[in-house]
């Protein structure tokens, strides 16, 4: 990738760069490394990064079309894409709707139990913290968000899961949780940021049940199962198949 500025940001499976051309805007690189369990477990993907940015983009594109304001503007080439500055807010959004992972460790909601409606549990991002899981009063506390601002992030987190929901049931997958991540535009706006991949998003496929090959996700890489990329590149196929190919940014 040609026009990008200065190195922002290095995260586990991302860099982020500015633009040479405006402050408002940033490039960001989808690279082939994986982590899982807060870092312990590393490893390299070959097309990771593709699939990644490919996949992200045309989910952005869906909630765009369902008038849910994103970072997302373009891809720009099989591994980077377009996006607005903004600023992350700290926090990780969860939402599932069926139980499965950390919620039924550290509760005794059983595995494969429907969540409906869905339940949205917020954890603070911080690494060195192990992203805890946080109360509401904790939430206050820490003074990230107006009160406003949280009733817009859990409106927004509903409607991307009704949105999503809908979209992957329609390719035969079944969305059972997945992550999100908020920012503020330079112009005040609240809009879902970060990605929306196999990476951040557990998703069952409906053509098997199989209980070890439905899952399409990382769940393949933290349970040290094989044939992750193929299972992120079913991922890849079914989207694209369902909405076409994302846009070219500029
Ligand atoms: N997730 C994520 N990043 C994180 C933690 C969780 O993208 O740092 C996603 C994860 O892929 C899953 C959902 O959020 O789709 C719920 O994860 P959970 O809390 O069950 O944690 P895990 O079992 O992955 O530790």
């Amino acid at each position: 990738m040609q026009n990008h500025g200065s190195l922002i940001y290095e995260g586990k499976a991302k860099r982020v760069f500015t633009s040479q051309s405006s402050p408002d805007e940033v490039f960001i690189e989808f690279k082939n490394s994986a982590t899982a369990f807060n870092a312990l477990k590393k490893a390299e993907f070959h097309d990771k990064g593709r699939l990644n940015c490919q996949i992200s983009a045309s989910l952005f594109e869906v909630l765009e079309t369902h008038g849910i304001p994103t970072h997302y503007l373009g891809v720009v080439s099989d591994t980077w894409m377009a996006a607005q500055n903004v600023q992350i807010i700290p926090l990780e959004i969860v939402i599932r709707n069926i139980a499965t992972g950390s919620l039924c460790k550290e509760t005794p909601i059983k595995a494969g139990t429907e969540l409906n409606p869905a339940l949205l549990d917020i954890y603070y991002k911080d690494d060195d913290l192990g992203d805890p899981l946080i109360t509401e009063a904790r939430l206050d506390k820490l003074g990230l968000l107006t009160n406003d601002q949280r009733s817009d992030v859990e409106d927004l987190a509903r409607r991307v899961n009704k949105c999503l929901k809908e979209f992957f049931n329609q390719i035969d997958l079944t969305l059972v949780d997945f992550k999100l991540e908020f920012g503020i535009t330079n112009r005040r706006k609240l809009v879902v940021a970060d990605e929306i991949s196999p990476d951040t998003c557990r998703l069952w496929d409906q053509r098997t049940s199989d209980l070890q090959e439905r899952i399409l996700d990382k769940d393949r890489f933290r349970q040290g199962l094989d044939h992750v990329m193929e299972a992120y590149g079913e991922v890849f196929k079914r989207v694209q198949g369902a909405y076409s190919k994302p846009r070219n940014y500029k």
